[in-house]
């Protein structure tokens, strides 16, 4: 994943050279690939103490389920629509679907969503349906946007047009509008992130559709990859998502807060923006998803997960990571690191320690800052630990 890379994190020593997992002409012995695999999962696991600043809940067990591993599970096309094979997870997919509609403050029968590979394909997704509804209308989005919405321009040949940050971190809606009255008349459509990804900063979607109102009709497209799941355990939970009327689709990565041995987002956007067509009449499903093939097992996964902590389970996940952000800024700030948090974010930012801190604790690095995400699986522990290895006398200097 190319995040990582654009973020800087700097992943371990621990991969070993590709040589050990090159493909030979002859089986290789049975054992010797079980031995590779199992060294493979304890080096991940390994590390789990030790991951702080990448954006995914390493808190979940499935191995409950592994007789998933022997069966196809394949949603092909829309998640309402039958197919022929019938081999999918479609049930457990529209649960999933609406649970995550109903969290979004949207209505499931007005609400269109699927499954998708990723945070990314989900924003695309949005995209694709904003810039369908308002053909001329150009995208807006911040300089702390998610790169993911600059290939998706990239890849509809739309124009982007970056705006910068206001100090927060968040869009500076005094430059959207000055954007968007030199597009009078084209309409807008305009992406507002809930938690950038390097400060977790929070858009202010009533000042951007307001902002973004001289170039005409406004479709706000929402990256909540991270904060869809924590905002609506917020003072914002009942205002944000869908009880907007100008947010047209709306992205949630569930590998970042749900926890997820694969990753996989919700894309979600308003039913009316969809067509319902049989696209491939082999399928025999409508589909308006951006794939054919979905991952179905992604949705047994989710559907699991979702079943299995309830709606009060998320909750609670969303009110320890809050909590122990608070507690990472303290100890931070005891620390003399200078921390940094957005209310409602579960992203602390601070000064970069040296990288072999970063590397040993998957910081996320930009310039002089690194960044930490208080995801469930993250203890306060941790964070302690964190604070020492900086202190330690002589923590400045590279290590091995
Ligand atoms: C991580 C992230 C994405 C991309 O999600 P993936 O699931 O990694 O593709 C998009 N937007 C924001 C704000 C993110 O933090």
């Amino acid at each position: 994943m190319n995040t990582t890379a654009e973020l800087g994190i700097v992943s371990g020593d621990r991969r070993s050279a590709a040589d050990d997992y090159a493909i030979g002409s002859f089986p290789r012995p049975t054992g010797e690939i079980r031995d590779r695999v199992d060294t493979f999962i304890s080096e991940l696991r390994a590390d789990k103490p030790y991951f702080l600043g990448f954006p995914a809940n390493l808190d979940f067990s499935f191995s409950g389920l592994s007789g998933l591993l022997d069966i196809f599970v394949n949603n092909v096309g829309d998640p309402r629509s039958t197919e022929k094979a019938a081999i999918s997870a479609k049930p457990m997919e529209c649960a999933v679907v609406d649970a995550i509609t109903e969290l979004a403050n949207g209505r499931p029968e007005h609400t269109y969503g699927y499954v998708g590979a990723s945070g990314s394909e989900a924003n695309l997704f949005g995209l694709d349906r904003g810039c369908t509804l308002l053909p001329d209308a150009k995208i807006y989005c911040s300089a702390a946007t998610h790169y993911s919405v600059r290939k998706a321009a990239r890849l509809m040949r739309k124009e982007l047009v970056v705006l910068d940050c206001d100090e927060s971190g968040r869009m500076d809606v005094d430059a959207l509008a000055d954007a968007c009255r030199r597009d009078a008349g084209r309409g807008a459509v305009v992406v507002a992130t809930l938690g950038t990804t390097m400060t977790g900063a929070i858009d202010d979607v009533d000042a951007i559709v307001d902002a973004a109102a001289s170039a005409g009709r406004v479709y706000v497209h929402l990256d909540a990859a991270l904060g869809g799941l924590i905002v609506p355990f917020t003072e914002h939970g009942t205002t944000w998502g869908f009880a907007k009327a100008e947010v047209g689709s709306l992205a949630i990565s569930m590998h970042k807060g749900l926890g997820m041995p694969v990753p996989c987002a919700l894309a979600l956007c308003r039913a009316e923006l969809v067509r319902t067509a049989v696209e491939g009449e082999y399928v025999g499903a409508t589909d308006a998803t951006l794939g054919c093939s979905r991952a179905g097992m992604a949705s047994v996964l989710l559907w699991y997960a979702l079943s299995d902590k309830g709606i009060a389970g998320l909750e609670q996940h969303a009110r320890r990571a809050l909590t122990t952000a608070e507690y990472a800024v303290t100890t931070l700030a005891a620390s003399g690191l200078n921390p940094m948090r957005h209310r409602e974010s579960i992203i602390v930012v601070f000064d970069r320690p040296a990288e072999w801190i970063c590397r040993k604790y998957y910081l996320a690095t930009e310039g002089e800052r690194a960044h930490i995400v208080t995801l469930p699986h993250v203890r306060e522990s941790m964070i302690d630990s964190l604070c020492l290895d900086i202190l330690e006398p002589g923590a400045a200097v590279t290590r091995g």
